[in-house]
C-alpha cells in the first residue's frame, strides 16, 4: 500500500499537540525530516522511553518517510539531558542519512517553529508551513506507529504515556486508545484528593481534565497529578473571563511579556503586551494586531514567568484565537523574518522553567512498566484530531476485534479509527464505546 494511504488507514495523527493527520505532511518539496524527541515540558518521559526501548522501530519509520519523500537527511532532535541518557552525541549517525541533533536544555524547544530553527537554522515565515522551508516534522511516536503499520500491518491501537506528578512513582506505560483515566489510576493505586488537579499534557501547555470521565486519546502524552497551589495549576484554575478582567485593570505595559515571548524573539510580529492593551482599550484592537494572535504557540512564558502582575496575556490571546479559529482566519506572513539578537540571552533553562511552574520536585525519570491492556471498557473519540471526525462503520451491539477498523476517514483531512480492545460496540455521535465481552 502507498505510504500515504497506509498512514491514513492506520489512523496515524501527530502524537501530542493538536493531532494533525500525519499522511497530509507527506509532500514533495522537502529535503529534511526533523523528528521531534525534545519533550519540551518538565515531567514528561514518553518520547525518551520510546527512543530508549524502540529506537530501531523509530529509525525504520524515519527511513520510510525519507525514501517516500526522497529526503537527503533526517535529524532526530533531543534535548541534552535526553541525549546523555540515551548515549547520543551531536551529529551521531543513527542510520543511513539519519543523525542525532542535540539541542540545549531550554524551554520551549519542542515548539515546531523553534525546533526547526534550532535543528536546521531555517526560520519558517509566520503562519506558513514547515514545508515552505523544505522541512517535514514528525514526532518520535509517529515514526514508531508508522513502523508498526509497515512491519505488522497494525493500526494505532495503543498509546505510550507518562503518568507522573505528585504521586509515589512516575511511570511510562502503554494502554489501549480510549482507556479511561480513572481505570489507569485505579490500576496504579493513584487517588486524587481535592487539593490536586489532573492535567492531560505538560504542566504548562496541558489542560485540566475530569479524571473520572476523561479517556486517553491519540494525542495524550501524559497524565499528571499536581497540587492546586503550584503555579502551573493556579494559572489554569483562574477562569478565562477572570484572567481577561485582570488584564483590563492591572497591566502597566512594561512589555516584559513581549521581551520574553519565544515567538517574538524569533522575529515574529507577536507582541503580547499589545494584546493585553486591547483588553484595556478596545480601540487598540486593530484587525492586523488581532490576527497575530494565531502566531502564539501557547507556551505560557508570558503568563507564568514574565508578568509580575499576575496577568495572563495567553488568556487574552486564547480568546482571540478561538474567535479567529471559528472564522478560519490566521496570520500568514509574506516576508522573511529574522531572529532577534537578544534571543540567545533570553532562552529559559529547563530547570528554571520547572521551578517557575512549581513542579521541579516532582521531576523524576519515569520508569517503563510495560503495556496494560486488559481494561473492560474503552471510549474511542471519533475526533480529537485536526480534520473531519472519523465516520463509524459498525452498528450498536456489533462485536469487534482489536485492530478492526470501526470508523473510516471522511473526505478531506481525516483518518480511520481502529478498535483498541475486543468487545461489543456502542456508537454515539462523538465516540465508539467498546465493552469487553
Ligand atoms: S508583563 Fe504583565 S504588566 Fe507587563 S505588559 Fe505584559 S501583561 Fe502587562
Ligand atoms: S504563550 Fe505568551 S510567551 Fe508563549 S508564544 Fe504565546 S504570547 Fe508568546
Amino acid at each position: 500500500m502507498d505510504l500515504k494511504e497506509l498512514m491514513k488507514e492506520s489512523g496515524i495523527v501527530g502524537d501530542g499537540g493538536a493531532g494533525f493527520p500525519s499522511y497530509a505532511k507527506l509532500a514533495e518539496g522537502a529535503d529534511t525530516l526533523v523528528v521531534n524527541g525534545c519533550e519540551c515540558e518538565p515531567l514528561l518521559y514518553t518520547d525518551y522511553t520510546i527512543l530508549k526501548r524502540e529506537l530501531p522501530m523509530v529509525l525504520h519509520g524515519i527511513r520510510a518517510v525519507m525514501e517516500y519523500c526522497k529526503l537527503g537527511r533526517a535529524l532526530l532532535a533531543v534535548k541534552e539531558h535526553t541525549a546523555k541518557r540515551l548515549g547520543f552525541t551531536e551529529g551521531q549517525r543513527l542510520a543511513d542519512g539519519v543523525y542525532a541533533r542535540v539541542l540545549g536544555n531550554t524551554y520551549p524547544a519542542g515548539d515546531e517553529i523553534t525546533l526547526i530553527y534550532e535543528a536546521t537554522g531555517r526560520l519558517v515565515r509566520p503562519g506558513n508551513l514547515p514545508l515552505t522551508k523544505g522541512v517535514i516534522v514528525y514526532n518520535v511516536e509517529t515514526m514508531y506507529n508508522l513502523a508498526r503499520a509497515m512491519k505488522y500491518g497494525e493500526s494505532v491501537t495503543t498509546k505510550w504515556l507518562t503518568v507522573g506528578g505528585d504521586i509515589d512513582r512516575p511511570v511510562v506505560l502503554r494502554v489501549p486508545i480510549g482507556t479511561l483515566v480513572r481505570d489507569i489510576f485505579e490500576r496504579l493505586g493513584i487517588t486524587v484528593d481535592e487539593a490536586h488537579s489532573v492535567i492531560e499534557g505538560g504542566p504548562s501547555m496541558g489542560k485540566i481534565i475530569n479524571h473520572e470521565t476523561a479517556e486517553i486519546c491519540k494525542t495524550t502524552k501524559a497524565i499528571l497529578v499536581l497540587p492546586n497551589d503550584v503555579r502551573a495549576v493556579e494559572s489554569k484554575l483562574i477562569n478565562e473571563r477572570a484572567a481577561v478582567k485582570r488584564a483590563e485593570t492591572a497591566c502597566c505595559q512594561c512589555t516584559r511579556c513581549t521581551d520574553m515571548c519565544p515567538r517574538f524573539l524569533l522575529g515574529y510580529p507577536l507582541e503580547p503586551h499589545k494584546m493585553v492593551r486591547t483588553a484595556m482599550s478596545v480601540a487598540d484592537a486593530t484587525p492586523d494586531l488581532v490576527l497575530t494572535a494565531t502566531l502564539c504557540c501557547g507556551c505560557g512564558i508570558c503568563e507564568n514567568l514574565a508578568c509580575s502582575q499576575g496577568i495572563s496575556p495567553r488568556a487574552v490571546i486564547n480568546n482571540y484565537k478561538a474567535l479567529l479559529g471559528k472564522n478560519k482566519m490566521k496570520f500568514i506572513g509574506k516576508d522573511e523574518v529574522f531572529a532577534r539578537y537578544e534571543r540567545e540571552y533570553r532562552k529559559i533553562p529547563s530547570e528554571k522553567w520547572a521551578a517557575t511552574l512549581g513542579v521541579a520536585k516532582y521531576d523524576r525519570v519515569a520508569e517503563y512498566i510495560g503495556e496494560i491492556n486488559d481494561f473492560d471498557r474503552v471510549e474511542l473519540p471519533l475526533g480529537r484530531f485536526i480534520g473531519a471526525p472519523s465516520m463509524p462503520v459498525v452498528r450498536d451491539g456489533e462485536e469487534v476485534r482489536i485492530g478492526q477498523i470501526v470508523a473510516v476517514a471522511r473526505d478531506g483531512l481525516s483518518v480511520s479509527l481502529a478498535a483498541s480492545i475486543n468487545g461489543r460496540v456502542t456508537v454515539s455521535d462523538t465516540e465508539i464505546m467498546i465493552d469487553r465481552v
